[in-house]
């Protein structure tokens, strides 16, 4: 039982110090000042949590983490008992503190009238905490059943899911097309939210518990997926939602217009010491940034940091509510205006801009947007309003405009998984395909989402797959294929 009356000897929210901007934009280190933790004030912040008998900071958080027991633990100075139950829900808890939207501080029952209890700041100082003691070691299994498992993608949900089939005494092999592994989080998050040696660390544990890893493999390409199918009791499909929203304008095609990945993946690269030729860069440019998302914001940060001329967003919707609105009220996730690390850096951004065309200069490449103001209809439809065209200067253009799900030709083609009218991979309540055998969890079952919501999922496959392959399970399972986030 925490402090009953924590939440009122503290009432102020103190988080570790962000590093100055001016300082930050001068490498790709983490915005957060690593240095910035103060075990004090982590205890105190940990005695604001009241306990809740109905604790809605579990319903916001898709892997149901046992919240207000490790604020506990930690406000009593138990790190190591806090560690215990953090990973008792959560195989990466360094990746969800450091870069969840933290959907569980939105419910968190203090946050009705305080500022919500600061779960995530708590959560990555635990984890960091039992790996600086050398707390995180292997988890070896006692026994090995004998089947074996193919987990392509080496997201989230796929090493979320190989670590707890690992543990189960299953011999699985990760797949992973790209040469370091990771996922998004390797190429496409910037390691200015997630520096890439905390998925190093991570995976040295997974390393040492057994599960093998084979990069630069395009299953699909490389290895079809049927004979992949043949070769392993099961395969789990981790392939992510890559296929980009396309801004089909007058113009599209001329140079300097880039989807956001390739931009953020060869940024990552260069950010790694990779020799990227020809890598698309911001370094003196006008750069303007379609979408007013997570991706989006990734760009202005690694723009401002290649050192570019100006950044402009543009997003086609109504800026949104500054607070908390009718249509979502506590304990649902916002929908609130958001400033992320990228947008305190700079950049300027611009709602209501319906992009018209893409116009050319003499070469073939970009040098302005047309745009004009985004009109609402009595239908819901958004069109451009007549008359309100002007033009603004670019020499890079992002295109980040979300994703429309998975890449699944090869899939359906050559392991006859079915796939919905909307190109999704049909999927059962326990991750399962129409392929025996085959199953899908993370961003290729659900579409675009959260690192929270790809580990919850690959927990959750490999419990329906250990099923499968062995009659049972002990494993946990927090989400369903059909589970989805608290809403209003
Ligand atoms: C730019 C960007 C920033 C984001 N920032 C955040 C954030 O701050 N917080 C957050 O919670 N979420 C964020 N997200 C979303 C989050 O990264 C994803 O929801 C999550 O990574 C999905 O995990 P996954 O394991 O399902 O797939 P992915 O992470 O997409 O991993 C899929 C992997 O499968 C591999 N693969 C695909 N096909 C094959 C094949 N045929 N053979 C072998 N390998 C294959 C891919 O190369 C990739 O490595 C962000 C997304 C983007 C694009
Ligand atoms: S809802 Fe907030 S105050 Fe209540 S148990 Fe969860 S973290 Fe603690």
């Amino acid at each position: 039982m925490g402090d009953p009356r924590g939440f009122m000897k503290i009432r102020e929210r103190e988080l570790p110090p962000s590093r100055p901007v001016e300082v930050r934009l001068l490498d790709w280190k983490d915005v957060k000042d690593e240095l910035g933790k103060d075990e004090t004030v982590l205890r105190r912040q940990a005695t604001r949590c009241m306990d809740c008998g109905v604790p809605f900071c579990h319903e916001g958080c898709p892997l149901g983490n046992l919240i207000p027991e490790w604020n506990d633990l930690v406000r009593q100075g138990q790190w190591l008992d806090a560690s215990d139950r953090l990973h008792a829900t959560n195989n990466f808890p360094e990746f969800t503190g450091r870069i969840c939207p933290a959907p569980c501080e939105s419910s968190c029952v203090l946050g009705i009238n305080q500022p919500a209890v600061t779960i995530k700041n708590i959560e990555v100082s635990i984890v960091d905490k039992a790996f600086e003691m050398g707390y995180l070691g292997p988890h070896v299994p006692q026994r090995q059943t004998g089947k074996t498992i193919a987990v392509v993608g080496s997201g989230p949900a796929g090493l979320a899911a190989a670590q707890q089939l690992t543990r189960a005494g299953h011999t699985v092999a990760v797949f992973e097309k790209d040469d370091r592994i990771g996922g998004l989080m390797q190429y496409g998050v910037p390691d200015f939210k997630l520096e890439k040696r905390h998925i190093t660390r991570r995976l040295d544990q997974m390393r040492a518990e057994g599960t093998r890893f084979r990069v630069s493999v395009e299953i699909g390409k490389d290895i079809t997926w049927d004979a992949l199918r043949d070769r392993y009791d099961a395969v789990l499909v981790a392939t992510g939602a890559p296929v980009p929203r396309e801004l089909p304008l007058p113009g599209r095609d001329l140079d300097g217009i880039h989807f956001a990945m390739p931009y953020l993946i060869e940024g990552n690269k260069a950010a790694a010491g990779d020799d990227v030729p020809d890598q698309i860069t911001a370094a003196g440019k006008h750069v303007i940034v379609i979408g007013g998302g997570d991706t989006g914001s990734d760009c202005i940060g690694t723009a401002l940091r290649q050192g570019a001329a100006s950044v402009t967003t543009l997003a086609i919707g109504k800026k949104p509510a500054l607070e908390r609105t009718d249509s979502t009220p506590w304990p649902v996730d916002p929908r609130i205006f958001e400033i992320s690390s990228s947008h305190e850096e700079g950049g300027e951004r611009n709602y209501l801009a319906s992009t018209v065309e893409f116009v050319s200069d003499e070469s073939g490449h970009v040098k302005s947007l047309k745009v004009a103001e985004t009109q609402y209809n009595a239908d819901g439809s958004r069109t451009p309003m007549a008359g309100t065209e002007h033009e603004i200067p670019a020499d890079l253009v992002l295109i980040a405009m979300g994703f429309t799900g998975p890449d699944t030709g090869a899939l359906a083609g050559q392991a006859d998984v079915a796939v919905t009218e909307r190109r999704q991979i049909q999927r059962d309540e326990a991750y399962a395909t129409s392929a025996p055998g085959v199953f899908v969890a993370g961003d290729a079952g659900r579409g675009a989402s959260l690192i929270v919501w790809a580990i919850a999922e690959g927990r959750a496959a490999a419990a329906a797959m250990d099923e499968y392959l062995t009659g049972s399970t002990e494993l946990p399972a927090p989400v369903t294929a059909r589970t989805v986030a608290l809403r209003a």
